[in-house]
């Protein structure tokens, strides 16, 4: 009997297993589909400076794929690194968050810094560079509002292929921030030696300031650290007034998360931006 149901858990696993599988073919396939067809969109969250406004957007991609539904960027990016494509979705998101940046300032008249999340995969790619010089000569793109993440893990696993790439960027005006940092478990010493202007502490922290002391201590050291050494530090995942006002009175330059707002599309971010000034300005008279 016993050796029936261990023979059966086996099946049931190969089983799972094999649906895995079938899943991520499914999606590498449908991939290649889904940017000559359009299905991919992008979404902007806000970065919010307290007690001044809004100082930029990050640009973040959504998939409504007819056969499979909504993917999550953190199923499929993945699955497009695994099979050598997401050099492609990197260009179209660069390509799309240039085209709707540049109406969006012509409609409103408005300098918007914009984010754009890299993989690692594209800093090791040997034509990006000269890919990314040339979408930023765009005479309507001022690089200087042009930013990139690069997380933690996959800047220090290249250490010196990043450093050059960000070098390079850097020089065309543009600025870098370390995404999800502090869950890299790299030691806080090389942030002496990175390029990134901005560091960007992982929803992680955020989300156990007040469960975990020992979390809160390090999230504390790391914003001091990064601010010691000149840094901006932008929190992600915010989403109660208790994180807002511990970042805030902590230090922290940039806070981004649903307490301000949810990734919206770009028809509505000029709505975003005004309600925003308005939760400023409803925190700043409580205060
Ligand atoms: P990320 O760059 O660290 O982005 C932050 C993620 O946290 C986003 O999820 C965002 O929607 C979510 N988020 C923001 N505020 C809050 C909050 O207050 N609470 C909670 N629970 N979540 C919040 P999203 O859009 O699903 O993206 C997930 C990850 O997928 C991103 O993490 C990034 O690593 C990757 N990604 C998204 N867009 C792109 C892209 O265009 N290119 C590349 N290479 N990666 C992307
Ligand atoms: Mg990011
Ligand atoms: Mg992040
Ligand atoms: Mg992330």
């Amino acid at each position: 009997k016993a050796k029936q149901s261990g023979r059966n858990r086996y099946i049931e696993f190969v089983d799972a297993m094999t649906a895995q599988q079938e899943r991520r073919l499914q999606i590498a396939a449908a991939i290649k589909d889904g940017l000559a067809n359009d299905e991919f969109y992008l979404l902007y969250q806000p970065k919010v400076k307290p007690n001044e406004g809004v100082v930029g957007v990050e640009a973040l991609i959504r998939w409504n794929s007819p056969s499979l539904g909504m993917i999550s960027p953190n199923e499929f990016i993945n699955i497009a690194e695994q099979t050598g494509r997401i050099n492609d979705i990197t260009r179209w998101v660069i390509e799309k968050g240039f085209q709707q940046l540049i109406t969006f300032q012509a409609q409103f008249n408005t300098q918007l810094k914009v984010s754009f999340n890299l993989s690692s995969l594209d800093i090791f790619r040997p034509n990006f560079v000269a890919y990314l010089v040339k979408a930023l000569s765009n005479p309507n793109i001022n690089t200087q509002l042009i930013q990139f993440e690069i997380t933690e893990s996959a800047y220090i696993e290249n250490f010196d292929t990043a450093q050059t790439f960000i070098g390079k960027i850097k020089r065309l005006g543009c600025s870098v921030a370390l995404d999800d940092f502090g869950t890299g478990y790299s030691s806080l010493s090389y942030l002496t030696q990175v390029q990134a202007d901005t560091i960007k502490v992982d929803q992680y922290f955020v989300r156990n300031l007040f469960n975990s002391e020992k979390d809160r201590k390090v999230t504390d050291a790391i914003i001091s650290l990064a601010k010691k050494l000149g840094m901006t530090i932008c929190a992600e995942g915010v989403e109660t007034q208790a994180q807002y006002e511990y970042l805030h009175q902590s230090g922290v330059d940039q806070i981004q998360g649903y307490y301000f707002s949810k990734p919206v599309a770009m028809e509505q971010l000029a709505g975003t931006l005004k309600r925003i000034d308005k939760q400023l300005t409803t925190i700043a008279k409580k205060a």
